[in-house]
């Protein structure tokens, strides 16, 4: 880790400071303070083996001459005061004299000061250096903000950790390219999008995605996560936006990352009394995003598994307004994740990995991490030196039986009633012309608790939408039902987010947008405080109420016949295409068009041309999603 390689070297410093201190002290007793009997230093003057010779107030300090056993050794005795030293002294042709050259006075200052000071100011250094790095910001830096700064090895994570989100990476791939070389965009002036949102549940390896982009970029890592920001006092939040945003500057290129980000973007108009602090910090984020230069280099990556709570103000042009959906990973996408997980591990041969990720319908990549982890531990308690296949799946009981009672993973008839449910609403986009074209369909859950969901994706940016659009739409919402009365002849309670909203639509059409013939342009609905989300209120009499149900039904009742039409007109390619969908859990839209369109060649057909255009990354995708089967008595 970064402040272990400081530690370390800190520790190399005072090792070699203290062994430079022992040093001088070996030299400085092996010299200077050899103590001998006086007696014997009389047999030495009289054996003619001193050079010479220091009276001091309380010692006698002795050279002894080069060619004696005491050469390079300073002796020294007592001094007794004798009387007749001194003649002893000159009949010996000593050199001698009773001057105090002490040991030097320099050296004593830094023997007694220098040194221990030293010493302590690095262990003070030390000490405070680890609470410092311990505690984010730091001691002195109080209020500064507690965004850990990783080095490129320490994240240490790179794309290939981050297994089965192919999609997620490749639209993180140019993020990653220009924080590698900023001034390539900035000659052509390119502008990169200065934020993307990673969106999708918990455990599916948001962090990890972010994590990977700092590493494949080789630049630092700033993370922090939403509730840093609002845990400490008032107006704390917005400073440490502000703190992080300078440091993160300095560092460019880097990427800022803010997780669980929907802790301070919670959309401000929600309730009615707003929280100050958190709307203050949430403002400052604002401000700061809209205030560096992109061109710097500077990336903010956020994360958030409640993309429908964020602030619009989070998701306008210029901040978050690139998406990247980390979904829940399909069967292929389970069995490499699961591959990524037992590279640390030892397996055993029996070892089936292809069926354990078909067992594991719905895990996120965090659950697969766990269940490999589970696995091991199972292994080691069993005193087995390898994994084996009894030890996953014992770890996939555990980890997914906890989550099958919230969660309740789906029977096969359900699992195929909702395959052909989707089919049903992908196939009436596919074949009616105003639809957007279907981007993907699966039976993967999406959120918590949901079944499965088609995805549509428009090929542009649009803000007007015409009758003919409405109606298609319409009719794609109830495509589903249709597909399970035109299959199993049996209606479900799955489709009921899809008639909800197909009434809300079929209902605008007649009251705002002024699409029937009988109210012609009358506003029989306003929307109070469009700003804010409002809900219509109606402004009409009680008779043209009744009317107004009139009408949506019919159109109701139209479009659900012309879904019904279509499907059956097409019932041979909605089993095909659902029971492709059954085994691989998920399709992508090319291949979805593919299989149509190999259909429609071989019945002499004309090919449908709904190709899908993956440049234009900021339209709002639809989501036809499914709400779980919620029984009545419940
Ligand atoms: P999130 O931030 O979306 O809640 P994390 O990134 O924290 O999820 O994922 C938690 C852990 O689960 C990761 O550290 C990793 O071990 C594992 N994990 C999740 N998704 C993947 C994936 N796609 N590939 C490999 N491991 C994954
Ligand atoms: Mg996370
Ligand atoms: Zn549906």
């Amino acid at each position: 880790m970064f402040n272990d390689k400081k530690f370390k070297y800190r520790m190399f410093y005072l090792v070699g400071v203290i062994f430079v201190v022992l040093l001088i002290n070996y030299f400085t007793t092996n010299l200077s303070t050899k103590q001998i009997p006086y007696n014997e230093f009389l047999t030495l003057l009289q054996e003619n083996k001193v050079e010479k010779v220091v009276l001091q107030r309380d010692r006698i300090l002795i050279k002894a001459k080069e060619d004696t056993e005491y050469a390079n050794k300073a002796l020294y005795t007592g001094n007794l005061r004798d009387p007749n030293l001194v003649n002893i002294l000159n009949d010996a042709k000593v050199e001698f004299n009773a001057d105090v050259p002490n040991n030097s006075p320099i050296l004593d200052i830094v023997l007694t000061w220098v040194i221990p000071l030293f010493i302590f100011m690095m262990l003070g250094r030390l000490i405070f250096g680890r609470i410092d790095k311990k505690m984010g910001g730091g001691v002195m830096s109080f209020g500064k903000n507690t965004a850990k700064l990783y080095a490129e090895n320490e994240t240490g994570k790179t794309f290939r950790d981050v297994a089965g989100q192919e999609e997620a990476k490749e639209s993180l791939v140019e993020i990653v390219d220009f924080l590698h070389n900023p001034q390539k965009y900035a000659e052509i002036g390119a502008k990169l999008p200065k934020g993307a949102l990673l969106v999708g549940p918990p455990g599916t390896g948001k962090t990890l995605l972010a994590k990977a982009v700092a590493g494949e970029a080789k630049v630092p890592f700033f993370s922090m996560s939403g509730s840093d920001f609002v845990e400490m006092f008032v107006g704390m939040g917005a400073s440490r936006v502000r703190d992080l945003f300078r440091q993160a500057e300095e560092k460019a290129p880097c990427i800022i990352f803010i997780d669980e980000i929907d802790a301070i973007g919670k959309s401000r108009d929600g309730a009615l009394q707003g929280n100050d602090e958190r709307e203050q910090t949430l403002n400052q984020l604002l401000s700061e995003m809209d205030g560096f230069d992109p061109s710097k280099g500077v990336v903010i990556l956020a994360a958030t598994n409640r993309p429908e709570v964020l602030d619009k103000a989070l998701l306008r042009p210029g901040r978050f307004d690139r998406r990247v959906i980390v979904d829940r990973p399909d069967l292929k996408g389970r069995e490499s994740i699961l591959r990524v997980h037992v590279k640390d591990v030892k397996l055993g041969d029996d070892v089936d990995i292809s069926s354990l990720a078909k067992a594991t319908p719905g895990a996120v990549g965090a659950d697969l991490a766990n269940i490999v982890n589970e696995a091991a531990l199972g292994a080691v308690k069993n005193n087995r030196k390898v994994v084996i296949q009894e030890d996953l799946e014992e770890a996939v009981e555990v980890i997914i039986a906890g989550k099958e009672k919230k969660d309740r993973i789906m029977s096969d008839k359900e699992k195929r009633t909702v395959a052909f449910h989707e089919v049903g609403h992908a196939l009436v986009a596919a074949m009616l012309n105003n639809t957007d074209p279907v981007h993907k369909i699966t039976i993967v859950p999406r959120t918590m608790g949901a079944l499965g969901y088609t995805m549509q994706l428009p090929t542009e940016e649009k803000y007007l939408v015409s009758k003919e659009e409405m109606i298609d739409q319409i009719t794609v919402m109830l495509g589903g039902r249709a597909a399970e009365e035109v299959e199993f002849n049996m209606i479900s309670t799955g489709a009921s987010n899809d008639i909800e909203r197909a009434t809300q639509t079929a209902r605008s059409m007649v009251t705002i947008y002024g699409m029937t013939d009988r109210f012609d342009m009358m506003a029989l609905e306003s929307i109070s405080n469009r700003y804010l989300d409002g809900r219509p209120v109606q402004n009409c009499s009680a008779e043209t109420a009744a009317m107004i149900d009139n009408e949506t039904l019919s159109i109701i009742k139209t479009c659900h016949e012309k879904a019904i039409e279509i499907l059956k007109e097409n019932k041979e390619l909605l089993i095909k295409i659902s029971e492709f969908l059954i085994d691989k859990e998920t399709l992508t839209g090319e291949e979805f068009m593919n299989m149509i369109n190999e259909y429609r060649e071989k019945n002499n057909l004309p090919r449908i041309g709904k190709e899908e255009n993956h440049k234009d990354t900021k339209v709002e995708p639809t989501v036809i999603e499914e709400e779980p089967i919620k029984p009545i008595t419940d």
